[in-house]
């Protein structure tokens, strides 16, 4: 009795191992087709049921088998029977699948294995819920709460790697005619068909979602006008030429009318985009239908700031030095470290350099995942993607730091989450979402979760802080992942000429914290008590300024600041606060790294163009400053190769 008491008490501690996995799953990086297989494999392996799958329950009852179990896959499955079906329902209280077993080993279901089945059913039950959310269930394209994040994600990167964005708005000319002449299910079923027919045509261009009624709306990444145009006419054709069978002895043939609009060529910002394109759809109709209409840029004001408006600070600006100092001689360029090249592109948008093990983390934004590498460049660890380790999909992740215990942090901006890992990928912690269960955004922003959480650093008592785009705000965290304080920047800063757009986040020497704010072109900074004690620079590309500002850094040591404000008094160019360093760098066609001293005042300017690390121009992505007062900037030669260019300052 006991030692069947035991042996339960293993296989349940097992089962719940399994669980929570799946779970973390779910909750972290959602992938339906990984979470089914998971499950349905884990049934095979923990419970005598051999033969497993997940059908889908259309809505005349019929049943279509969707997932196999390993075991089920090979067997010849016309001829089988489920002999347990298990109805999962959603929350609109519709069977929309069973969890289907075929084979039980020695005809023999334990209870225990039935109260895992029904474990397992519940988990299967979550994880097509949360699908169901994305997509729309009457023509399978992505629902309206998914393209509204999506779109905003892509203009955010849109805006801060120079692409464009394209929309196109679709609507089907003379709908209703369908529904008064053949009724509202051949109207459903029309509907369905043309999904299709747009699906097919936009492939792997664009993500197609349901906008309204029969308004379908495509974002195209990367598409400038032209292109965009193509495509519309290409869907414009493709609808034009299906012939559609109602199921009735009838076909349709109906045409759409579409209009497009680019981000930023003729939108400067994501409403002005959706209504640039309903109007150019509007147009479309206008002339005719079976049309497709392009937003003209005459219509709108092109979003240039002017100079003026910008001005950051009430009083002047410190008057920068005219010239730099000489460069040449300085700075020494150490060995590049190429980092290995890798299998596929690579996008890396964050650098820590762990300094006890002399580790270098990058984190790669597109790939979704991280690499560790040593100093000489070869790969230690890869984090994210399939089986390198538990939870640790993520969905465009940012930026990277390490705790004092060697745990990896990351912005996970498209999950709106940060997230702890283990050396070996191992999600520990996940700091929530503003997302409800709907995947919609919450109506204001909760303290402790984010919406678009894009860098984060530690501070010297080992606190938190996360940068996040959205709401515009940094938050501070305990080690453990409490929420302990929000400083909101529009509210710190209402005569701000812009909402500001905060994308990275760094701690100096003596605890301020500085803030690159993307949308001014500017660095604030912030003493401990969360007190802004100077804001530098602005648009453009004077000393001082910034133009393509991508990272910031400040000098942890004070080894740079040591040599810099020697070599200031020692050209006897100006007396330069002493304090922290900082560090910017900038990867517009003003390719630089700017140096400011204790009080935000500049001091000096590297020039990158000037440098030939015989590796092409350096657009550096990130900056990083060591202990000992190197600079390591993050550059890459696409697609597969990354360096780091690492400079040091020479003294005397
Ligand atoms: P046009 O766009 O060319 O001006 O004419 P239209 O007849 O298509 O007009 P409008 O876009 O205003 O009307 C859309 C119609 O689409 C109204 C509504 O009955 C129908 N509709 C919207 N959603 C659905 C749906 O899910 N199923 C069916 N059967 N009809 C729908
Ligand atoms: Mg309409
Ligand atoms: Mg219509």
């Amino acid at each position: 009795m006991l030692y069947d008491s035991q042996d339960n008490l293993a296989s349940w501690t097992r089962t719940s191992v399994i669980i929570n996995e799946i779970l973390n799953m779910i909750n972290f990086d959602f992938d339906m087709n990984n979470v089914v297989n998971k499950v349905l494999e884990s049934i095979e392996q923990h419970t005598n049921c051999r033969g497993v799958g997940l059908s889908e329950v259309g809505f005349r009852g019929e049943k279509e088998l969707k997932f196999l179990s390993p075991h089920l896959s090979q067997m010849e499955l016309s001829e089988l029977i489920p002999l347990i079906s298990l109805p999962i329902t959603l929350t609109n209280n519709r069977v929309t699948h069973t969890l289907d077993i075929y084979i039980v080993e020695g005809n023999n279901l334990p209870r225990r294995d039935s109260e895992f089945l029904s474990m397992f059913r519940d988990l299967l039950g979550e994880a097509i819920n949360k699908e169901a959310t994305k997509r729309d269930s009457l023509t399978g394209l992505f629902s309206r709460a998914y393209f509204d994040n999506q779109l905003q994600l892509e203009i955010l990167d849109a805006t801060k790697e120079g692409w464009n964005v394209g929309l196109v708005i679709l609507d089907i000319d003379h709908f209703k005619n369908i529904n008064d002449t053949y009724g509202h299910p051949v109207g459903d079923l029309v509907l369905q068909a043309l999904a299709k027919v747009v699906l097919n045509t936009v492939g792997e261009q664009g993500v197609c979602a349901r906008y309204g009624g029969e308004e379908i709306a495509i974002i195209l990444p990367q598409t400038n006008s032209k292109s965009a145009i193509k495509l519309a006419e290409g869907i414009r054709q493709a609808i034009e030429n299906e012939v559609i069978d109602t199921g009735e002895g009838q076909t349709v043939s109906l045409t759409a009318s579409l209009g497009t609009a680019i981000y930023p060529q003729d939108s400067r910002d994501i409403n002005s985009l959706i209504k640039n394109a309903d109007k150019a759809l509007y147009q479309a109709k206008e002339a005719g239908r079976n049309k497709v209409s392009t937003f003209s840029t005459e219509l709108v004001e092109v979003p240039v700031p002017r100079q003026e408006e910008v001005v950051p600070t009430k009083e002047a600006p410190p008057t920068p030095v005219a010239t730099a100092l000489p460069l040449q001689g300085r700075f020494k360029i150490m060995p590049l470290v190429k980092c290995e090249k890798l299998s596929r592109p690579i996008n890396p948008s964050g650098i820590f350099l762990e300094e006890t093990t002399h580790t270098i983390y990058l984190v790669d934004s597109v790939a979704c995942r991280i690499y560790s590498f040593n100093m000489n460049g070869e790969l230690i660890t890869r984090i994210g993607g399939k089986g390198e380790g538990r939870g640790s999909r993520m969905n465009h992740p940012t930026s990277i730091t390490c705790d004092r215990e060697g745990n990896i942090w990351v912005t996970d901006s498209g999950n709106h989450c940060v997230k702890k890992f283990d050396q070996v990928g191992n999600c520990l912690l996940c700091i929530s979402d503003t997302l409800d269960e709907m995947e919609n955004p919450l109506p204001s922003p909760r303290k402790g979760s984010f919406n678009l959480p894009y860098s984060l650093t530690f501070e010297r008592d080992g606190n938190l802080l996360v940068v996040e785009r959205i709401n515009r705000r940094v938050q501070r965290f305990d080690p453990q992942g409490n929420f302990l304080a929000e400083i909101n920047i529009p509210q710190l800063y209402p005569d701000y000429p812009l909402r500001p757009d905060p994308t990275d986040i760094c701690v100096d020497g003596v605890g301020n914290y500085i803030i690159l704010d993307a949308a001014n072109n500017c660095l604030i900074k912030f003493d401990r008590n969360d007190k802004i004690t100077a804001r530098i620079g602005r648009f453009g590309t004077e000393l001082g300024d910034f133009s393509g500002l991508s990272g910031i850094d400040a000098d942890p040591s004070g080894m740079l600041t040591r040599d810099l404000m020697a070599l200031c008094r020692s050209a006897d160019k100006v007396t330069y606060k002493e304090g922290t360093v900082l560090v910017s760098v900038e990867m517009g066609d003003h390719s630089r790294i700017q140096f400011f001293d204790g009080n935000g005042e500049y001091i000096d300017m590297l020039d990158l163009s000037t440098i030939d690390p015989s590796s092409g121009p350096i657009r550096p992505r990130d900056v990083l400053v060591d202990g000992e007062g190197h600079i390591f900037l993050l550059c890459q030669e696409p697609p597969t190769l990354v360096y780091l260019l690492v400079l040091e300052y020479k003294s005397g």
